[in-house]
């Protein structure tokens, strides 16, 4: 199914999420959207408690993702971008934009799910925790590199 009419449809079950609950039901009807494995490290992901909530004193926030290897940053309002969420991980580059085989990573979808269910951790953020994330969501281009679905 193309992703413009999985996306929506991802939306619609991700916001039916309530607070601190997440119901058979609604597994069941993202079992229809996700591999079962992803879904499975998302919540082991929101379980763990690695998703963060980054939030500076003046009300900026941002995601941020603890993975095994590394952090991610996750961005979660990117409308009215064909894909509206982004991630730094490899699987997110690899699955969502090149192979266009998953709609998500596993890191946005913890972050949607952990937003809805409102257990993120929120993390207080200075400007150097800041710097940092952004440093991790828009690294150094490569030259040369092969721009995500360009022709
Ligand atoms: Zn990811």
């Amino acid at each position: 199914m193309p992703f413009e009419h999985l996306l929506p449809l991802a939306n619609a079950i991700i916001n039916s999420i309530g607070p601190d609950t997440l119901s058979d039901a609604t597994l069941e009807k993202l079992r229809a959207l996700f591999p079962e494995k992803l879904i499975i490290a998302a919540l082991d992901l929101i379980d763990r408690g690695n998703v963060f909530h980054c939030i500076t004193s003046w009300g900026h926030s941002e995601y941020e993702v603890l993975g095994s290897t590394a952090t991610y940053s996750v961005l979660v309002d990117l409308e009215p971008t064909r894909i509206p969420y982004s991630c730094t991980c490899p699987a997110f580059a690899y699955s969502v934009l090149m192979a266009g085989t998953h709609i998500m990573c596993k890191h946005v979808l913890a972050t949607f799910i952990s937003h809805k269910m409102n257990s993120s951790i929120k993390r207080p953020t200075n400007v150097d925790d800041l710097a940092a994330i952004f440093t991790r969501q828009f690294p150094i281009p490569v030259p040369n590199a092969r721009e995500p679905g360009a022709s």
